[in-house]
């Protein structure tokens, strides 16, 4: 009893030596950025690093999830309800965030909804200036989260946010929003006028700060993300770029009985493969990912915003056998395809349409339905996944 009492007051000692050097080397970095000493002594005034968020990180969810049952978990009903009665509750700040960065605000309830449900679920409970200490100083994704803890202390530095609002999930993400605090410096605004950017407590700045970060990234005022449609028998699906004209022109038809948009391109996406659901996607869809780096979230987001305006859920069903790939296979799809010759855009996991088009040239090879979608089947072909 005595000497495990005494070995862990070593351990722990031996931690706080680790952590003290750690915040000394950070300070040396902090000053030249505009970081006052009190600041700093703020920040981490009794803070100690946090197992539990190196054991969070490495439980996060590996996405394999199919993508029905991400979508129906996303847009519950539930969800869907509360996401109701907030457009309902803040339709006149919605139309004047609208009318400022000309992003809908059915989008922006969707992402609230979806990130944080509307600010009354639990995605603040961490300190974010505690955990990201802990990231930084086990280098993960260095050197992501010590540049996102430099960000923080620049925050607290402009003193518009008190060190105890300091709120967030265990990754650093902060406020209704969910913004790391590189993107809060970048995109959080001020729009109910009280000078400070609450993406904590002000349901107006939170709703105007996710449509800055959108628009900023490259949001097209009054096109759609996207849609459902019903694939005419016999295309030719190597084809996955086109105009929505030449999209309809190949016997495309719009399932939510919308209209046709008259200008401008789409990508034919099969989320689960060819037998699922299929969509054409715009360049909106594509800054949703950036938001989130995810097919699925970004479908979760569309889809919720059309609930939230009338639209029916969608027609087509998702195959029951869809397994999507794992995080590890997604990196080991990446590094397989960039040997073939493919240009991939990073190895982190994430399916941009550019790889989709290049597993459709692979799917070509192999004989199969070239639909784009990583399934099983190519997996194994390529060797990724056990047959
Ligand atoms: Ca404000």
């Amino acid at each position: 009893m005595f000497s495990a009492l005494a070995l862990s007051g070593s351990r722990a000692l031996g931690q706080t030596a680790t952590f003290d050097a750690f915040l000394a080397a950070l300070w040396r970095e902090a000053q030249p950025l505009g970081i006052s000493r009190a600041t700093f002594d703020a920040a981490f005034a009794g803070v100690t690093p946090d197992a539990r968020v190196l054991g969070a990180m490495q439980h996060s969810p590996e996405y394999g999830k199919p993508f029905g049952a991400y979508i129906a978990a996303m847009v519950s009903a539930s969800r869907l309800a509360g996401a109701t009665r907030k457009a309902g509750q803040w339709a006149d700040k919605l139309r004047a965030v609208e009318k400022t960065y000309a992003v809908p605000g059915s989008i922006l309830v969707a992402i609230w909804g979806i990130e944080s449900s509307f600010g009354e679920g639990s995605a603040d409970h961490w300190d974010v200036f505690r955990c990201l200490a802990t990231l930084a100083q086990a280098k993960l994704q260095a050197p992501y989260f010590h540049d996102e803890l430099l960000d923080a202390l620049k925050i607290l530095q402009a003193q518009r946010i008190p060190r105890q609002q300091f709120l967030g999930s265990f990754a650093g993400a902060m406020g209704q929003p969910q913004f790391m605090p590189s993107s809060y410096l970048k995109y959080a605004v001020d729009f109910d006028g009280d000078g400070r950017a609450d993406i904590w407590s002000s349901v107006p700045d939170v709703l105007a700060s996710i449509a800055n970060y959108l628009r900023a990234y490259g949001w097209q005022p009054g096109l759609s993300w996207g849609f459902e449609v019903l694939t005419p028998r016999n295309i030719d699906y190597r084809v996955s770029r086109d105009s929505f004209r030449d999209w309809r022109t190949r016997g495309f038809e719009r399932l939510d009985g919308g209209r046709w948009p008259d200008s401008g391109d789409a990508i034919l996406f099969f989320p689960a493969g060819a037998p699922g659901p299929t969509f054409l996607v715009t360049q909106n869809f594509v800054v949703l990912k950036t938001y989130n780096n995810s097919d699925a979230y970004a479908l979760a987001v569309a889809h919720l915003a059309d609930r939230i305006n009338g639209a029916a859920p969608f027609r087509a069903a998702w195959p029951l056998n869809d397994v999507q790939p794992s995080r590890s296979e997604r990196i080991a799809l990446q590094k397989k395809l960039a040997a073939l010759g493919y240009k991939v855009a990073d190895f982190d996991g994430h399916l941009d349409f550019d790889l989709r088009d290049a597993i459709r040239a692979e799917e070509v090879k192999f004989g199969m339905t070239p639909d784009g979608h990583p399934g099983r089947a190519l997996l194994q072909r390529l060797g990724i996944a056990a047959p």
